[in-house]
């Protein structure tokens, strides 16, 4: 019930339309792989998901005790899709706790750096895969977590009791390009179904993206009868083609909140608090449509090359779009 809270208090409120909104200093939870989450339109903030996949290690509590002294990692990730390493300092490396049998073999640890080009797990996108790297050492990057201060944590594993490297070090961040790729590439074909969705004239609000391969979804609040859902995919790939052979760009901004109502309106609503006016938010545009968004994305829907709508189905009171690029 404590990670539900948590989680909870990591979603902010939308009206409708777009995704979880990243302020700069990215506000995401460190928890397992959960889909991007908007509200319906009740506006309520619809309960966090059973997570999807593979679970992290539970090594959340002791992260979530150091981190809250330490400054936010610098989210080199926000600033292009397409840079795949960068050189950081470590801030600190600590051993994860694990159990007996493991601890034989290997420990996990947990690398914050000053600056990362990796993308943390969380916003409906899967953690960057990659090696973070020093005098000719290479780790293998396991995952990537954000706390709700912005202290972004690497999770490595290295044989032996003392740590691979110390606090001061300098390594260097090297991204899986091809991953990453894939990744910009899911997370755009999200958003552009909704443009899809939009151009179909359906207008039921998307409340979740879940953009992981396999499986990825965008799911919207309200239910569409069968034969319509039916009539729909054939129209949604069409119009899904047509977006990404006009090769429309993406663009990325920051601006504060009170801002928002000239860009996405619908969303205005959700930083409406004084004490939200001031606080900066990144809004991607994709196709024409924007909203607040921490995720990487293509420069161009040219870049998505094909999306393919797999079916749409009603879960509950919503209906889900699935569909793989
Ligand atoms: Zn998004």
């Amino acid at each position: 019930n404590a990670m539900a809270n948590r989680m909870l208090e990591d979603l902010i409120v939308l009206a409708r339309g777009g995704c979880t909104p990243h302020p700069v200093r990215p506000h995401l939870a460190s928890t397992p792989v959960l889909p991007e989450v908007n509200t319906g339109a009740s506006g309520k903030a619809a309960p966090p998901a059973a997570p999807y996949g593979r679970a992290v290690a539970n090594s959340e509590s002791v992260f979530k005790d150091v981190s809250e002294a330490e400054a936010a990692t610098t989210a080199l990730w926000l600033q292009d899709t397409y840079a795949f390493s960068n050189s950081a300092r470590v801030v600190r490396v600590s051993c994860v706790p694990t159990d007996e049998s493991q601890k034989e073999n290997s420990r996990k640890w947990e690398v914050v750096l000053d600056a990362t080009i990796f993308h943390p797990q969380g916003g409906g996108q899967p953690s960057d895969q990659g090696q973070l790297a020093a005098d000719g050492r290479e780790w293998r990057v396991l995952a990537v977590r954000a706390s709700k201060s912005g202290v972004v944590s690497h999770e490595i594993e290295h044989e032996g009791a003392a740590p691979p490297f110390a606090a001061g070090a300098i390594l260097t961040c090297k991204v899986d390009e091809g991953f990453r790729c894939e990744a910009a590439r899911l997370h755009s074909g999200g958003h552009l179904l909704d443009v899809a969705m939009q151009a179909c004239g359906c207008d039921i609000k998307p409340t979740k993206g879940y953009h992981f391969s396999p499986g990825a979804y965008v799911e919207y609040a309200g239910k569409l009868g069968a034969e319509e859902r039916e009539a729909l995919v054939p129209q949604l790939q069409a119009h899904v083609e047509a977006l990404i052979a006009q090769n429309l760009p993406t663009s990325v901004q920051t601006l504060p909140a009170r801002q928002l109502s000239q860009l996405c309106p619908s969303m205005a609503a959700n930083f409406s608090s004084p004490s939200d006016a001031d606080k900066p938010i990144r809004v991607v545009t994709l196709a024409g449509l924007a909203g607040p968004c921490g995720g990487t994305h293509v420069r161009h829907t040219g870049e998505i090359g094909r999306l393919v709508i797999d079916g749409i189905k009603t879960k509950g009171k919503a209906t889900r779009v699935s569909y793989h690029t």
